[in-house]
């Protein structure tokens, strides 16, 4: 396919996660696609470090890569975690199940290995044109023309579209665009806490575990490899996921300023002291602390809200470039995802490509909204409650009536994380509801096992709930 008469159907901004998945989705229904990525292929680059190494993928997800019928080629890179592990102070550890059954897990998986096996199958797909090192600078939608910039030559060309799909993430440029016409209003919010990645290397020998990866390990593991890790310390966090190669990938949260706050953090024997005094067990698993804290990136946070997320009915905006999130809930990637198997959904059922891009937003707001909401407050969890008795005593009694009113009481956790059939917004309403049910059953019969009386009384104000 060249510019000009044979232009491809779709062309999308941003060969990443959602960009390369959603273009699979398209040309597996017959259409052409042309896909412009501004990096270089990842086929042929080494991962950068220091960004987001790895990330958790959950049943939203997943139920996306298999509508594009990618299941068997993502599954030998995930690794289970069914739960987290928290690690107090003093190096306890304390295993909480994140679901009632074997089915209720998370996976990690390589941000980097995910990408390319992407691009590697768009690459295969005849419908694709992969474009690289050129990058979206400028475009008009009424006209249907962008301007985009080859990275290599530093040269500008023009170029038509019929329909665009903007995945080029949290810092958009087509969005970008968009606002500057006045076609968008964008409203992003930071977060005073920002994240640093360490890396804590494979041990020499067998480690923590390591028959348990299916396989596909190198090395060792330090800690658990199928649980997220999780130092809560109230006001911040540290977290690690596994790799496949017996490695884990620690993010570190701390407010920018302040005691605990990366300002603090100038030198390395402050480092090195912050470390031995809070999360003493990850330090002794990472010899280069200091080191790494000094060359890895401090990296920034938010929300990004906006209205209008489509211009002419032939550009839309998708994944991050339209509802960037905190990570907290490990949803950011799993809600793009979704957002491309709804979005082929509706193509596929036949209204004109004009009138579904025009639509999504409004299909589409509540749940982002819900999910950027349920993200921010999901950090209060990870960070600080689930250090608290009443926090466990709660998890528990939910737990329990999730087993004694199947379908009607469900952990709004394992509706995010498990139930893809419900919607975010629906799974945030229902959640608020659970919590004054959860409130009520409390007050009158406390903590303790639920005996019958308690279930009839939570029966009736499930009933009264309409749940
Ligand atoms: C620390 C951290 C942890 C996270 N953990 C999780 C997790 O556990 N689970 C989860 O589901 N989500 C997680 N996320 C969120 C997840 O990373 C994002 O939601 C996801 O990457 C969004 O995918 P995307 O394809 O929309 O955007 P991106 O991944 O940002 O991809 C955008 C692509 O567009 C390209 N591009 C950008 N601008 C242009 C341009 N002008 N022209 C051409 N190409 C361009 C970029 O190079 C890139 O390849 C995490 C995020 C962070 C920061």
């Amino acid at each position: 396919m060249s510019d000009g008469a044979r232009q491809p159907a779709y062309t999308i901004i941003g060969a990443g996660p959602v960009g390369a998945l959603m273009g699979l989705m398209l040309a597996r229904r017959g259409h052409s696609v042309r896909l412009i990525e501004r990096r270089a292929d990842p086929r042929r680059t080494p991962a950068q470090r220091g960004r987001s190494i790895n990330l958790a993928l959950a049943a939203r997800g997943l139920a996306a890569i298999e509508h594009a019928g990618l299941a068997a080629r993502v599954a030998p890179g995930l690794t289970a975690m069914p739960g987290r592990m928290l690690h107090d102070e003093n190096g306890a550890l304390q295993f909480l199940p994140y679901g009632r059954n074997e089915h209720e897990v998370i996976y990690a998986i390589s941000r980097e290995r995910l990408n390319r096996l992407l691009v590697e199958a768009a690459a295969e797909h005849p419908r694709i044109e992969l474009r690289f090192n050129t990058r979206c600078v400028a475009l008009d939608p009424h006209a249907g023309s962008m301007q985009l910039r080859d990275e290599h030559a530093g040269s500008s060309s023009s170029a038509p579209f019929q329909l665009l799909l903007a995945a080029d993430g949290a810092g958009s440029a087509v969005r970008a665009a968009l606002a500057a016409d006045g076609l968008a209003r964008v409203d992003e919010q930071p977060l005073a806490h920002d994240y640093k990645e360490l890396a804590i290397a494979a041990t020499d020998s067998g480690g923590n575990g390591s028959d348990r990866t299916g396989g596909h390990g190198t090395g060792g593991y330090v800690f658990e490899p199928h649980a997220l890790h999780i130092w809560p310390r109230g006001g911040f966090m540290l977290i690690a996921l596994p790799n496949t190669d017996g490695s884990f990938t620690a993010t570190l949260f701390l407010p920018r300023h302040g005691s605990h706050g990366f300002d603090r953090l100038a030198h390395d024997s402050d480092v090195r002291a912050f470390f031995a005094q809070q999360f003493a067990d990850a330090a002794a698993a990472i010899p280069d602390l200091a080191q790494q804290f000094a060359q890895h990136p401090q990296s920034q946070l938010g929300t990004v809200y906006c209205d209008g997320w489509q211009a002419a009915g032939r550009v839309l905006l998708l994944g991050d470039a339209a509802h960037a999130i905190v990570p907290f809930h490990g949803q950011g990637l799993n809600c793009g995802f979704e957002d491309c198997r709804l979005l082929d959904t509706l193509l596929a059922a036949g209204s004109s490509p004009a009138d579904v891009l025009s639509g999504f937003e409004r299909r589409r707001r509540p749940d982002t909204d819900a999910i950027a909401a349920m993200a921010l407050e999901n950090y209060v969890e990870m960070r600080d409650s689930v250090r608290s008795a009443p926090f466990a005593a709660r998890r528990r009694l939910a737990a329990e009536l999730e087993q004694a009113f199947p379908g009607r009481f469900i952990p709004r956790y394992s509706m995010v994380m498990f139930h893809p059939e419900i919607a975010y917004a629906q799974a945030q309403r229902r959640g608020a509801q659970q919590e004054l049910v959860l409130d009520r059953l409390v007050e009158q019969h406390g903590y303790g096992a639920l005996q019958p009386a308690a279930l009839a009384y939570v029966r009736e104000l499930l009933d009264a709930a309409g749940l």
